[in-house]
């Protein structure tokens, strides 16, 4: 029996006997009150999972581990900004998140009352979320980049009681005031919060509304020795919501429940991740993205594993000068057995000497996740030899709150494929449709729109918030005639199961009537040995009704700056394509920039580049990271 087949019984059960399975998986986990029904699916496209039971997140991520391993490490913040290096055991964990939580209900915040966190990547922050999940708040963590329009949107949508912020935010060196972004984003919104609590970390000076701005340290000060017990949810009640990152539009609110999210998230770290107690892990995401939240924050917790929260560039070391070998520092000194990374930071890191990957003793890793976008497999690979672990890819989104496709090492050792994130994770009953009929495609080898049938496993997003309309219209009725979750993504699945994500639907290009998805061509692209990073557009054509644009960014973008050179760069990416996906794939022009717009959690706006690349009004930009970066686009174009 292969390993494949091993992992396929588990899958299976997850499938045909979701009660049962899912009941096993509920042990991994404390309950108050037992559930009296695993699964509700009366009202789809509703799920309720564990339904009469009750739980509390924050029990199971701190709580829960003060008996058998109170003195081992929680919390490591680490800031290569400040220099700050802090571990904060699960008894000195527990201590603070209590002292948050006696604050925020000193600030009047309840059960059910949302608080909206802005907050850069400190200790605070993950106290504050933990201390949301104590009382049966509801956590609205918004990215602590964003800028006061961006912020005002979430404001107003979340109405929030309270909101936890910081004087600063420090990013390359550079302080970010984030006070005075706050109070302009409070002034645009019409939901104004009752108490705004401030963590000063003596970055930046803030004026303090009085009335409504309080000092974290006086008011830890105050309850230091509060004693908040945890407050027993219902399964179904509100953990969260977090707004999706806004590549292809407007950002949802997606809504996250207690029980299934807390089940889900300690399955994982067991099956998926093969996280145990006591080790360390490193996610180097920010706890304003899913990521941050399900492996930053909650999932190491819940398996009593120790987390690093990192603050600071993958290239600026604890002395904030350059030193692109600063995770890899950390994984030595603080033993990292898992680390979780996006295929856009390796990218950032493949432009580094390759010889820091062997700078440091790496054997405590066992294995580096990459999720967020496509990744390549020349990255894959530089990486994963440079590393010497297993990388494993996998594709998910903040919908669903963990991996969809991946490997489950932790069930049995599975193969991963170059460029495949992998199969269906147990519990996701995914299928391919043909994004026309809607058929489903059941032969290998066939493009069509990744969907999930419902009921959607524990963990995946409940609704959108104040909007049920929103979650049916949006994600269950694009497909005529069938009722399923449209991830709108497009993919193939192999002759061994294994599926490879082709891009977003909305990504598709129509060459002279043929349908190619972007990522196939960037990843031709990135095959040759001198690119670094590759956006594909498609962009209005009047002969063909699209053509394909590439725009690159070359390891070493001086190669670029001579027009010859460029021109012959261009004549050998072309060819590339053209041997590897056929000439109609070509793109009609490749251009040179230094950077590629993104947004600010590292993905590709490739909806903002086809504006540019066709004359139109980019749209909306607030999540974009670097501004230049589409300035080089037009520039480009125009040369
Ligand atoms: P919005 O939905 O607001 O436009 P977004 O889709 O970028 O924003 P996220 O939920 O952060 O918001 O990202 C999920 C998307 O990221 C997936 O739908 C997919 O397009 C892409 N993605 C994530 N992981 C992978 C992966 N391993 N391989 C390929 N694509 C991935
Ligand atoms: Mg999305």
């Amino acid at each position: 029996m292969t390993n494949l087949e091993t992992y396929a019984d588990f899958y299976r059960q997850s499938i045909d006997q979701p009660d049962a399975f899912w009941t096993e998986q509920a042990k991994l986990i404390e309950w108050k009150r037992p559930f009296d029904r695993v699964c509700n699916y009366d009202n789809p496209p509703f799920v309720q999972w564990f339904e009469g039971g009750q739980t509390n997140l924050c029990h199971n991520a701190v709580d829960r581990h003060l008996t058998d391993g109170a003195d081992r490490a929680a919390l490591i913040h680490i800031s290569s900004e400040t220099g700050v290096e802090k571990t904060y055991s699960f008894r000195e964990l527990h201590v603070e998140v209590v002292r948050m939580a006696a604050s925020l209900l000193a600030l009047g915040v309840g059960q059910g009352d949302r608080v909206l966190i802005y907050m850069p990547m400190l200790a605070e922050a993950a106290f504050a979320m933990l201390a949301c999940a104590r009382i049966g708040a509801i956590h609205v963590v918004v990215f602590g980049g964003f800028a006061s329009g961006s912020l005002a949107t979430r404001i107003e949508d979340a109405e929030p009681k309270a909101i936890v912020s910081a004087d600063a935010g420090s990013r390359s060196g550079k302080v970010t005031a984030y006070k005075p972004l706050l109070d302009e984003a409070i002034r645009l919104s019409s939901h104004k919060p009752a108490a705004v609590l401030l963590v000063d970390r003596g970055l930046a000076p803030m004026t303090l509304l009085a009335g409504r701005d309080h000092l974290w340290h006086e008011m830890r000060e105050q309850n230091l020795t509060a004693d908040v017990p945890c407050v027993w949810l219902d399964s179904s009640a509100i953990s969260y919501t977090i707004y999706t990152s806004g590549t292809t539009g407007k950002p949802k609110g997606v809504q996250r429940d207690t029980g299934g999210y807390t089940v889900a998230l300690t399955a994982s770290m067991k099956h998926i991740f093969d996280g145990h107690a006591g080790e360390t892990f490193f996610a180097t995401s920010d706890i304003g993205w899913v990521v941050g939240h399900s492996y930053i924050i909650y999932g190491p917790l819940l398996a009593g594993m120790a987390t690093i929260m990192y603050e600071g560039l993958p290239t600026q070391g604890m002395d904030g000068k350059p030193d692109g070998g600063v995770w890899w520092s950390l994984v030595e000194k603080y033993k990292v057995s898992i680390m979780f990374s996006a295929p856009t930071a390796v990218r950032v890191l493949k432009k580094q000497d390759p010889a820091l990957l062997s700078k440091y003793d790496l054997s405590s890793l066992r294995a580096l996740f990459l999720a967020g976008e496509p990744l390549d497999e020349p990255t894959a690979r530089w990486i994963s030899e440079g590393l010497k672990v297993p990388i494993i890819d996998n594709y998910w989104q903040t919908e669903t709150g963990w991996p969809l496709l991946t490997v489950a090492n932790g069930v049995t050792p599975m193969q991963s494929k170059f460029g495949s994130p992998g199969v269906p994770m147990y519990g996701y009953r995914v299928k391919l449709l043909h994004e026309v009929t809607g058929e489903e495609l059941t032969a290998p080898n066939q493009k069509g729109v990744v969907v999930v049938e419902g009921p959607t496993p524990p963990g995946f997003m409940q609704t959108v918030w104040k909007d049920d309309a929103r979650f049916v219209k949006t994600y269950w009725t694009s497909i005529p005639g069938k009722m399923v979750y449209n991830t709108f993504d497009w993919g193939i699945r192999d002759d061994d199961g294994y599926y490879f994500i082709l891009g977003r639907t909305d990504d598709v290009i129509n060459v002279a009537g043929h349908r190619l998805g972007t990522r196939e061509i960037e990843e031709s692209i990135s095959g040759h040995a001198q690119v670094a990073e590759v956006a594909v557009v498609g962009v209005a054509d009047a002969l063909k009704g699209q053509a394909a644009m590439a725009f690159v960014v070359l390891r070493d973008t001086s190669l670029a700056a001579d027009s010859a050179n460029a021109l012959k760069m261009a004549g050998e990416i072309m060819k590339r394509v053209d041997g590897d996906l056929g000439a109609v794939a070509r793109p009609s022009r490749v251009l040179f920039v230094t950077a590629l717009p993104k947004t600010r959690s590292g993905k590709m706006l490739r909806r903002a580049i086809q504006a540019v690349c066709e004359g139109r009004d980019a749209g909306d930009l607030t999540m974009l990271d670097d501004p230049t970066s589409l300035a080089q686009i037009s520039r480009a174009l125009n040369h």
